[in-house]
């Protein structure tokens, strides 16, 4: 922690899929909470989505229903984040908005404040080199939902400093998640295996090999994959996913990471998955 404040807080950037979800597992452990976005439409359904998932991991047991839950401001400007304790970015997976809104994160904080990007994919260092005091940027991938994915990702980069480092470790402590520290580069460990693993199950289907149904049952029920590699899709955005799958592409020249045709078809149709009610699969409106 720094600065000494009286009640640590986060200031969340992106209210998406994975701000909101961390936002709400911040609050659920009693952690105040900013979510900063600069799309205001997403930023006026932020509240009611966090309720949601608070809720839902209340239902499932995830998170404790006891003792205070922190307080959520919602903010339009990087300015809202300047006393946070920990900043985490977890906006458009887009290495040049990222940059841009790291720059503005390191002008709003106080020095030293840790700040976190939460990319799937866009190495730590590549990031590093276009902001101020690089030492400060850490990544921590959480994992979707964050609040009932208790492992993650702490990629630390070669610039990446202790005080860093130890933020990481204090935040990971306050909000019960087990960190496990890798080395960077594209898509670190987790993406650059289960994205490149989801972009050939949908080119299985678009080959026409077997059905979405089929792909997702084999690798549960064979491979004991929790969700199938589609429905996973689905739960990440498939959006996201192909901007993902585009870095590690782009990055690495793995022709395994080029973005199969059916899943930009999708994102062309807005077939984004769970997030617009349908991907792979068909969901009610969320
Ligand atoms: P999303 O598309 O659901 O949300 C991104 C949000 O960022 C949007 O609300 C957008 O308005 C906002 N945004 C864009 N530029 C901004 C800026 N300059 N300042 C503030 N807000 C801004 O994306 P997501 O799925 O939540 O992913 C966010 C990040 O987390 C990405 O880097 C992604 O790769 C990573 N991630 C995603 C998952 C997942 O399962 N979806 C899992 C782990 C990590």
């Amino acid at each position: 922690m720094t600065g000494g404040e009286a009640t640590p807080s986060v200031a969340v950037f992106g209210a998406g899929v994975m701000g909101v979800g961390i936002a709400a597992l911040a609050l659920g452990r009693g952690v105040p909470v900013t979510i900063v976005d600069v799309d205001e439409e997403r930023l006026g359904t932020a509240r009611e989505r966090v309720r949601a998932e608070l809720r839902l991991a209340h239902m499932m047991g995830a998170l404790p229903r006891t003792g205070p839950a922190g307080e959520l401001r919602l903010a339009g400007s990087a300015s809202a984040a300047a006393d946070a304790t920990w900043v985490i970015e977890a906006i458009t997976e887009d290495a040049e908005l990222k940059a841009a809104a790291h720059r503005e994160i390191a002008a709003a904080v106080a020095p030293g404040t840790a700040r976190i990007t939460n990319t799937s994919s866009i190495p730590v260092d590549e990031l590093a080199g276009r902001v101020p005091s690089p030492a400060d940027l850490v990544g921590v991938h959480f994992m979707n939902p964050p609040y009932l994915i208790g492992t993650l990702e702490v990629v630390r980069g070669p610039r990446t400093g202790e005080r860093a480092m130890a933020a990481v470790k204090e935040l990971l402590s306050v909000l019960d998640r087990k960190g496990i520290v890798v080395g960077d580069g594209p898509g670190f460990v987790t993406s650059r295996v289960l994205h490149r693993m989801i972009n050939d199950a949908a080119n299985v289907v678009a080959e026409g090999r077997a059905t979405v149904e089929d792909v997702d049952a084999l690798m549960e029920g064979c491979l004991g994959h929790p969700t199938g590699p589609l429905r996973t899709a689905d739960l990440i955005g498939i959006d996201n996913l192909v901007d993902s799958l585009t870095v590690l592409y782009e990055r690495t020249g793995d022709e395994g990471c080029r973005p199969s045709e059916l899943l930009l078809r999708k994102v062309a149709e807005g077939d984004h998955g769970r997030k617009t009610g349908r991907g792979f699969y068909e969901y009610g409106v969320r």
